[in-house]
């Protein structure tokens, strides 16, 4: 590549670059010690990510196997490695599109790579290459040095890509424009982005033409993808140019003659709209590919006809693991035993409550409530009902509290509830009448004896009119010292965090 042209790559503000959660899965496809768990926390915390991954382990491309409700499971159908492939595809797509005035021209790139991706799969199929999952992610990303030009030199590549009629015009435009091609790019920026070596090898000889063959049959799959996908949005192909090009290369990748590439063309339409929704691409099935032979065209048919009766089964059962996913997600926020949030969760809506309150210059107040003496009710009457009280206890917060407070079991017996848009005597007042509450109220019944519990808590207040806290953490720290506060008072108290 000419060096002014790295340069100005180097330079460019906008160079595409990988969003975090791809760049979190590039590290661990490069990790020999990585493992399924790591991999799943990473999917994980991203839900579009994993919404995707659990369809696509649904989809077509994996018809025939059972069906799958959850990450962990989609996980392991798919492999680790296939895993990979296809979230770091996924993720990269969404990351990387739409930022700015070359939407539309990015569009026409994503769409001729997500087409290809396919392509590369299924090509790869016939040609019995066994990492179809690489193979896609390979196929998916031949492309983006088209958009990292487009963003270096917005304008005249955009006018470049209008003026050359087809791939082939674009390369030599490419070349005689900026001294290198869009596979060249791709190949440097897959360095730059570190992304594992078959893929920039990949990239770079995706443009290899009939002039020179590629031997490896990943590569030759690659490069014969993307003739297929300029096959395929070609709005004409007169002279019949483009499909000799792609039948080229799709037998020089396969090693097969004549009707594979009519096959493929009928396996594209088969599994089009499912790839077309799970990246969000439109691709419409072209009317100028009159050339499919009438063999094909009746599969055709058929697997429409087949398609049609699926998909609305299909919509029912995504909705259903959808509503499955929901489900799970909402169990792991919560405390089993009470049912209040977890610890967890408490953090992380701390952290959102903390900031709306500085945001919105409104006091916040949390408590750390721990029940006193409680390792003794456990001693005197076993664990059960010391579970019981905490449900009881637990219940008689939710009760007492306002629909927008939120109540979490810290641990133990110790739990967090966060009053927002109360200042510190509010929030006192609160916590005194539930204390009064708790104490008058059984929380456990045990051989027809009430029984009683009181409990101490640790009041703090970030308020803009008077004590203000650095972060969420400080506030729970000041709440934890008050709540020792009140334990060193005797307990049974309300102990607001004094400086
Ligand atoms: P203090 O007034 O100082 O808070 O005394 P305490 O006895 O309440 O505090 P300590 O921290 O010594 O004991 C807490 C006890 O809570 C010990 C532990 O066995 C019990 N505990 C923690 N989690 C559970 C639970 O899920 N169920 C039951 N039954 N007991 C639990
Ligand atoms: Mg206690
Ligand atoms: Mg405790």
């Amino acid at each position: 590549m000419r060096p002014e042209l790295e340069a100005s790559l180097l330079h460019c503000r906008n160079l595409p670059s990988p969003p975090g959660v791809a760049l979190q899965i590039i590290d661990l496809a490069q990790d020999p010690n990585v493992d399924i768990n790591a991999t799943a926390r990473v999917i994980g915390m991203d839900p579009a990510l994993s919404a995707r991954m659990l369809r696509v382990a649904n989809s077509p491309l994996y018809a025939g196997r059972r069906r799958v409700d959850n990450l962990g499971q989609a996980m392991t159908m798919l492999g680790l490695n296939a895993t990979l492939s296809l979230a770091l595809g996924f993720s990269l797509v969404q990351g990387l599109r739409g930022k700015n005035g070359t939407a539309a021209e990015q569009e026409k790139i994503w769409r001729r790579s997500v087409l290809a991706a396919l392509a590369a799969r299924l090509i790869g199929q016939q040609a019995g290459v066994a990492r179809l999952e690489d193979l896609m992610l390979a196929g998916l990303l031949q492309d983006i040095g088209g958009l990292a030009l487009l963003q270096a030199a917005p304008s005249e590549y955009t006018a470049l890509r209008a003026r050359a009629g087809d791939n082939a015009a674009l390369l030599a435009l490419e070349r005689e424009v900026f001294g290198s091609d869009h596979a060249t790019v791709g190949a440097w920026l897959a360095r730059q982005w570190q992304l594992p070596a078959y893929l920039g090898d990949a990239i770079a000889a995706s443009e290899a033409g009939a002039a020179d063959p590629v031997d490896d049959p990943f590569p030759a799959s690659v490069a014969a993808s993307g003739a297929v996908a300029d096959l395929w949005l070609a709005t004409e192909d007169p002279d019949g140019l483009l499909r000799a090009a792609a039948e080229a290369a799709v037998g020089m990748a396969t090693g097969k003659q004549a009707p594979v590439l009519d096959e493929l063309l009928v396996q594209i339409a088969a599994a089009l709209p499912e790839i077309s929704a799970l990246f969000e691409v439109r691709i419409n099935r072209p009317e100028h590919l009159q050339a499919i032979s009438e063999h094909a065209k009746e599969l055709l048919i058929l697997r429409n006809l087949r398609e049609i009766q699926e998909a609305s089964q299909a919509r029912h059962d995504v909705q259903a693991s959808e509503e499955r996913m929901r489900r799970l997600t909402e169990q792991s926020r919560r405390d089993p035993l009470t049912g209040v949030y977890n610890r967890l969760q408490m953090e992380e809506v701390l952290e959102r409550e903390f900031a709306t309150a500085v945001a919105l210059q409104q006091p916040l107040s949390i408590a750390f409530i721990d029940l006193d003496d409680f390792k003794r009710i456990n001693d005197q009457h076993g664990h059960l009902v010391g579970d019981q009280v905490l449900r009881q206890f637990a219940q008689t917060l939710q009760r007492m509290l306002r629909s927008t407070d939120l109540i979490a079991r810290y641990g133990g017996e110790e739990f967090l509830v966060v009053l927002s848009h109360s200042n510190e005597a509010a929030a006192s007042r609160v916590l005194q009448r539930i204390l009064d509450e708790v104490s008058r109220l059984p929380m456990a019944v045990v051989e027809e004896q009430p029984l009683h519990v009181t409990f101490s808590a640790g009041l703090a207040t970030h308020d803009s009119a008077g004590t203000r806290f650095e972060d969420a953490r400080s506030l729970l720290q000041a709440a934890d010292d008050a709540l020792y506060g009140a334990k060193r008072e005797g307990r049974n108290r309300v102990s607001p965090h004094r400086q």
